[in-house]
């Protein structure tokens, strides 16, 4: 892939290494529910890390609170070295602006083209021209080998090619980070392939950050150095994932994946 089209300058392959986000003893409550309970998280920077675990064991909650969708009751958050928990608004929209994430359901913009999609942001948001947003949004496109659909409306595409501008939307804000959450679920069966050799692509030939919920178990094994196996709000277990899949060690993650696979 051209270096034109990595996501941003410092995840070149001469980018420092290194802790990229860090959750200290976060705390996350609904109601009287406590979903998260002094959690130590961290991910390092070009790491590809997938979670996996239970639904409802507070996988996605982690993804809203780094995509400040949510925030914690208690404990910091920090992202390349900038708090993003707690700190004044300005830092946030700042710190933020590094994270990107594609959903379950794409939630692209019905009403633009698709090249709009992908440029609206970066010229709103970082304040790049046009003409050179849409260069880039060109370049993506051909990344997600969606090239020939710059001018079509989102909803003349299958949900696998929304997904895939939807990945191409995120990567346009250059973040050092990509969270991915469950972004197979809502495809059909057949169109779940695609979207994933795209991810895998995009795993190998930059060095972009991925944090990713998935319950495909493939996917995780082939995308991931790193698996998490999270349980009631606790990673239980973590290791590549020749060793969570193979040989896991916690009673846990044995039941849990003998149940999904
Ligand atoms: P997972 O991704 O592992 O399936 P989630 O992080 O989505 O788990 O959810 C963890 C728990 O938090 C679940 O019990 C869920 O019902 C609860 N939860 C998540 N979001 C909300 C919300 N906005 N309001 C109330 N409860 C929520």
């Amino acid at each position: 892939m051209p270096t034109d089209t990595l996501p941003t300058p410092e995840q070149s392959p001469s980018a420092p290494s290194g802790e990229l986000i860090r959750l200290e003893q976060v705390t996350k409550r609904f109601g009287d529910h406590t979903v998260l309970d002094r959690l130590d998280f961290s991910v390092d920077a070009g790491r590809h890390v997938t979670l996996i675990g239970p639904s409802g064991s507070g996988k996605t909650t982690i993804l809203r609170l780094l995509m400040t969708l949510t925030k914690p009751d208690e404990g910091t958050i920090t992202v390349a070295g900038r708090r993003l928990f707690p700190a004044p608004e300005k830092q946030v929209r700042e710190v933020r602006k590094q994270i990107g994430m594609v959903f379950q359901q794409f939630n692209l913009f019905p009403n633009m083209s698709v090249l709009r999609n992908i440029t609206e942001a970066p010229v709103t948001v970082l304040g790049m021209a046009k003409d050179e947003a849409e260069e880039r949004a060109r370049d993506l496109l051909e990344l997600v080998g969606l090239a020939d659909k710059r001018d079509a409306r989102p909803t003349q595409l299958s949900g696998g090619q929304q997904q895939r501008v939807a990945i191409a939307r995120a990567l346009a804000m250059r973040p050092k980070v990509l969270l991915l959450d469950e972004v197979t679920s809502a495809l059909d069966p057949e169109l779940v392939a695609g979207v994933l050799d795209v991810l895998r692509d995009i795993a190998r030939s930059t060095d972009i950050t991925m944090l990713c919920v998935t319950h495909e178990m493939n996917f995780a094994r082939d995308i991931s150095d790193q698996v998490l196996m999270f349980d009631s709000g606790r990673v239980i277990e973590s290791g590549p994932p020749e060793q969570i899949f193979g040989e896991p060690e916690n009673d846990r993650t044995r039941e849990f994946l003998s149940a999904v696979l």
